[in-house]
């Protein structure tokens, strides 16, 4: 017998009458013969309302021990709720359901509280649940350490668990979400986006970790590994109303016929740019900076370094997330002996979009493509990198809609 997960997102659980419109979804894949789990999210704001009341019991106040593990026992409660809800409505419409929260089943992750990270699904008891016919209806974003703690995966982890639990019992996965499928960028953004019918592994993880976030980039990683089938489709339809034209099927390159040279835009406003201004230029400034920030698990993403004509001294400018900017301040105000720059500044208002496609790997000229537009609509380009299958810029966030629209445009995705 085949075996499915479905997992349902925050405004797809949103209330009692979103949750009993996954009822019937769920009970016409189990009425079609499927062996069906179910992960589902936290009702949509609820996690937001969580992390704000940790923040205001004062999670990291300087000085003492962090409260991370106790971050994860508060932000995972949200799922705890939607998991109860949903088996309640399934058995009242008749089928056979019960809620597993992370620890239950058990979900065992790493220690890294707020990020952690699935290292293993023991299937023994979903597999049992699935055998007796009986619907699993799983708490998602949350698992537990080998010695018992709870842990949440970060945000959007919901997506990840449910990759995860398909992985453990040879499940197909199907997200169900508040758009029908993955879009060339985001709909709420550009309304000529188009739906994508398929879209590579490769691609979807790029998408997804410069910014799409209709699925989380550990989620794709999981299924490209585990060889999970992986389906992007919209909650907010009856059973059978959508036909089969919907959604949109994350596969392996060689499934998709049409070759596109770019497939998407994303687009990501949790960057900052720090820049250092009046560095030497001498052997092993990078690798004390870096070095440091990296000790201090603060990830970089762009770098540049430029030098002036005169004088020898170097600017260096990266951008790390948001949250990590002024750490990474502190981190090189800390070692501003050694490493011997004049000036530290930090630009949090930058966005960084970024164009991806396979095509790009055999074809020339598509960044020139990206300048010439963002130059078109008189968008500066701070900082650039590029990877086999992207480009990305760093822009002023001012301009994130606008530059978004005007690749959109360029690419000929609006006619797809
Ligand atoms: P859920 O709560 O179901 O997990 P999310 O809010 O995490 O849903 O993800 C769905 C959202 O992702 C959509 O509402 C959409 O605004 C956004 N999104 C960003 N980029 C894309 C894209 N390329 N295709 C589809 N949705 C996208
Ligand atoms: N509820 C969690 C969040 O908002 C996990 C998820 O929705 O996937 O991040
Ligand atoms: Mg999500």
């Amino acid at each position: 017998m085949s075996r499915l997960v479905m997992k349902f997102g925050g405004t797809s659980v949103a209330d009692l009458e979103r949750i009993r419109r996954v009822g019937r979804l769920v009970a016409a894949e189990v009425r079609s013969g499927k062996q069906v789990a179910v992960v589902v999210s936290a009702m949509s704001g609820k996690t937001n309302e969580l992390v704000a009341w940790t923040d205001q019991a004062g999670r990291a106040a300087p000085g003492l021990p962090d409260s991370d593990d106790e971050y994860d026992a508060v932000v995972a409660s949200g799922e705890q709720v939607t998991a109860g809800l949903l088996a309640m409505v399934l058995r009242n419409m008749g089928l056979n359901a019960r809620s597993w929260l992370g620890w239950q089943l058990p979900i065992i992750t790493s220690e890294a509280h707020g990020s952690a990270r699935i290292e293993d699904i023991p299937p023994a008891n979903l597999s049992a649940s699935m055998d007796r016919g009986e619907v699993a209806v799983i708490a998602g974003f949350q698992g537990r350490t080998l010695d018992g703690r709870i842990t949440t995966l970060g945000r959007g982890g919901s997506d990840t668990s449910a990759v995860a639990v398909a992985a453990a019992v040879g499940a197909s996965c199907d997200i169900y979400t508040d758009v029908d499928g993955v879009y060339t960028t985001d709909p709420r953004i550009e309304s000529k986006a188009k739906r994508l019918a398929k879209i590579s592994y490769e691609e979807m993880l790029e998408m997804a970790s410069l910014g799409a976030k209709v699925l989380q980039t550990r989620s794709v990683e999981l299924a490209m590994a585990q060889r999970v089938p992986l389906r992007v489709l919209s909650s907010f339809t009856e059973p059978g109303e959508a036909g089969e034209d919907t959604g949109t099927v994350v596969c392996d390159e060689e499934e998709i016929m049409e070759k596109r040279i770019v497939s998407g835009v994303a687009y990501s406003r949790d960057e900052a740019k720090v820049s250092l201004l009046g560095l030497p230029d001498h052997p092993g400034v990078s690798s004390a900076i870096f070095g440091r920030l990296a000790d201090a698990n603060v990830n970089v993403d762009m770098i540049v370094q430029s030098r002036s004509r005169d004088g020898g001294l170097a600017n260096m400018e990266f951008t790390v997330g948001k949250r990590d900017a002024a750490r990474a301040v502190e981190i090189v105000n800390a070692a501003k002996a050694e490493i011997g720059f004049e000036e530290v500044a930090v630009n949090e208002d930058v966005a960084k979009v970024s164009v991806i496609g396979v095509g790009m790997r055999s074809h020339a000229g598509v960044a020139q493509s990206m300048f010439k537009a963002l130059a078109d609509k008189g968008v500066n380009i701070q900082v650039i990198s590029t990877s086999e299958i992207k480009i990305s810029v760093l822009i002023d966030s001012a301009y994130t809609e606008l530059a978004v629209r005007a690749l959109h445009a360029a690419y000929g995705l609006d006619q797809l």
